[in-house]
């Protein structure tokens, strides 16, 4: 729907993370944070866990804030990690659940090995610190992060990230990842819609989309359903980029801040950097995707 000219656009936020993925806050904090930007919907998409929606939810629904489900799926393409965002899933379907298990234990794996290969290069953390700052579901690289800056090794999260967590860095470690079309596959299945998350990577002067082409291929052939093109840390020329993209493809376009609280501090609920702006009718065009699948 066009806004009447002098009312204010209603605007929402479908990309934002709680404690039980890598974000600082608890839900109800986050659902909040969005009523105190004047959102009228989110959705909460922790990174490979559900736990934390019903939580959301309920407080949504104290404060009359429209609220979809939502989950950020860490996966991989023939050629490249991808981060899929799944809407509108159902959070008691039993075979996606077992799907999250199998994407925890996957980072449990990933997370023995890194503390010992942080032990390697001379930075002691305990494991258990690790997994205490990050609850029990999803515990992530930021929380690594963390404990290194809690025990002086490194002064912020970022240098954390560029000198030793960061892909291809000394204490790089990679895990065993969900193939894309299966996460798509079985996003499907659970009730959601797919929206490929940040589709360029990040902090990547790779910013034009012929190097996104190829994956974007792979995925729209497994039924990718949107592109997440209003990013809160992408300029707006590569937004626009993404959303002329989008529709080329066939493909909704969906947006977000990525707030994680003090794990990103300059990423804010719903205007991300500060221009960020997403506009409120995305939900109805995907809720309407996802009821003709
Ligand atoms: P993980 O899922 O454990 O591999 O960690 C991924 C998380 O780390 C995501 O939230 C990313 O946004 C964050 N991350 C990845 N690379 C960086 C970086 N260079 N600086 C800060 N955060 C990063
Ligand atoms: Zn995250
Ligand atoms: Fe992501
Ligand atoms: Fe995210």
């Amino acid at each position: 729907m066009q806004t009447p000219i002098g009312e204010d656009p209603a605007l929402i936020d479908l990309h934002l993370h709680s404690h039980y993925s890598d974000g600082s806050d608890p839900p109800a904090r986050v659902v909040e944070l969005a009523v105190a930007a004047g959102l009228t919907a989110i959705a909460l998409t922790d990174h490979d866990t559900m736990s934390g929606l019903h939580e959301a939810k309920t407080r949504a629904n104290e404060l009359g804030l429209g609220f979809i489900t939502g989950v950020e799926l860490s996966c991989h393409t023939g050629s490249r990690n991808v981060h899929l965002l799944g809407y509108g899933i159902d959070p008691a379907n039993s075979r996606f659940g077992e799907l999250l298990l199998t994407q925890q234990a996957a980072r449990s794996e990933r997370n023995v090995l890194l503390a010992a290969r942080l032990s390697e290069l001379g930075l002691e953390i305990d494991l258990d610190e690790v997994v205490a700052l990050a609850g029990p579901d999803s515990v992530g690289r930021p929380h690594f992060a963390a404990i290194l800056m809690r025990c002086g090794h490194v002064s912020s999260i970022d240098e954390a990230f560029a000198r030793y967590l960061g892909d291809g860095r000394p204490a790089f470690i990679e895990r065993r990842e969900l193939r894309a079309p299966d996460a798509i596959r079985s996003i499907h299945e659970a009730g959601g819609i797919a929206s490929w998350a940040h589709p360029f990577p990040r902090r990547s002067a790779a910013t034009d989309v012929s190097s996104i082409e190829g994956d974007l291929e792979e995925l729209s052939d497994a039924g990718l359903d949107a592109l997440e093109a209003w990013y809160g840390r992408y300029e707006s020329d590569v937004r626009r980029r993404l959303r002329r993209l989008a529709s080329r493809s066939g493909l909704l376009v969906t947006g977000g801040s990525d707030y994680h609280g003090t794990f990103k501090p300059d990423l804010h609920v719903g205007i991300g950097l500060g221009d960020l702006a997403v506009p409120d009718e995305v939900i109805d065009l995907i809720m309407s995707r996802r009821n003709r699948l």
